[in-house]
């Protein structure tokens, strides 16, 4: 099995750490961009000769240089992922990594980052699952990047064959919690359209404040980019279209 080490990075409420994982000779997401915490993720990592990246957010990416350079390990991640500094080499779909302590098998799950990996521990249902699911609290999908039509079949790939997901915030979760996942952004769909439903066009800061009115510590910026990532996906599916500043249905 794998160890985890939690580090601290500037990532989003509530979380304040991101986690790091570590199997044979390769670390996933080595996040910090901290000096004290990259010197305690060295310590912790030991020799190793690999880091792959779940995606490329600052709270995933922080600390890879400087354990890459402590250490000598290449950088890897997909393609797509828009890393801010040059990869050793890159890693498609279905890629598999032997570690010395059990093969990772690289996911290609986007939706919540472009390029986003999960890496599954082959021959068993642990998934290390980045950003795709969080120990408390649910994902930030940030148009133009974020996309729901993309995170809701990534959900749904990683659903089928795992039983537990170890993200990068928070503690190990029961693979069905992608199940409450996928509910919960229906049931925020149609809340948006209930908004549209009842009060005519509206903006997205006017269906975000409406919705989230009642959600105790909702950001509203954050709120207003989840109803841009709703409304672009119903706009994909016709049920919603622009009209001046505001949305309406269709
Ligand atoms: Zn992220």
């Amino acid at each position: 099995m794998f160890s985890v080490l939690a580090v601290r990075t500037p990532t989003l409420p509530p979380a304040t750490h991101t986690n790091c994982y570590r199997l044979g000779d390769t670390v996933v997401d080595p996040a910090s961009p901290e000096p004290e915490e990259q010197e305690r993720l060295a310590a912790w990592a030991g020799p190793i000769r690999r880091i792959v990246l779940t995606h490329a957010h600052g709270d995933h990416v922080g600390g890879a240089l400087d354990l890459a350079a402590r250490t000598g390990a290449g950088i890897y991640a997909h393609a797509d992922a828009p890393v801010p500094f040059p990869l050793t080499g890159t890693l498609a779909d279905g890629e598999r990594i032997d570690t010395g302590a059990g093969t990772l098998v690289a996911w290609h799950t986007p939706g919540h980052a472009d390029g986003h990996l999960a890496f599954a521990l082959d021959g068993t249902g642990e998934v290390i699952c980045g950003d795709l699911v969080a120990g408390e609290g649910t994902i930030v999908l940030v148009p133009p990047e974020g996309s729901l039509a993309a995170y809701l079949t990534s959900l749904a790939r990683v659903r089928a064959f795992a039983t537990t997901l170890w993200p990068a915030h928070g503690g190990p979760q029961p693979a069905a919690l992608a199940d409450h996942y996928v509910a919960h952004r229906h049931r925020r769909t149609e809340q948006f359209l209930a908004v549209l439903r009842e009060g005519g066009p509206a903006s997205p800061e006017t269906i975000a404040a409406t919705v989230y009115a009642g959600v105790p510590g909702a950001n509203l910026q954050i709120a207003t980019m989840q109803v841009l990532t709703h409304l672009a996906w119903l706009h994909a599916h016709g049920r919603v279209r622009p009209h001046g500043d505001a949305w309406m249905l269709t």
